[in-house]
């Protein structure tokens, strides 16, 4: 995983959304990182930091929001979160399992914004 290019990603994307509600600033981004995405948060904190530099992101807080591995048991003919991303097998009949429905996503879920009225996170 390319920290770095995910940051500015984040950094370009709360840029706009600020931007677009007239706010001079970026306080808290939460994001949701899926098991399989291997991002690792401390070296993306890392690299927001530089990427924000000069921008409305800088100084903004990242809060990471963990997803679990979601797959589709064709034997219990439902979508069951597996309690660990290095066993594909249903935990519920014990069945393998490959159908993967999500777990590698990284998404922006919320920005908080600092707007005239005072920001609780701040
Ligand atoms: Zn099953």
């Amino acid at each position: 995983v390319h920290e770095l290019s995910i940051a500015r990603n984040i950094v370009s994307i709360v840029t706009q959304v600020a931007q677009e509600e007239n706010s001079p600033r970026v306080c808290v981004i939460h994001l949701e990182v899926g098991e399989l995405s291997c991002l690792v948060p401390s070296a993306l904190e890392f690299a927001f930091e530089v990427a924000a530099q000069g921008s409305p992101a800088e100084g903004a807080k990242l809060h990471f929001k963990h997803l679990p591995v979601m797959v589709f048991c064709h034997t219990c003919d439902k979508e069951v979160a597996l309690p660990s991303a290095q066993r594909f097998r249903c935990p519920l009949c014990d069945e393998p399992t490959s159908d993967l429905r999500s777990g590698r996503e990284l998404e922006i879920a919320r920005v908080e914004l600092e707007d005239r009225a005072a920001c609780a996170n701040c």
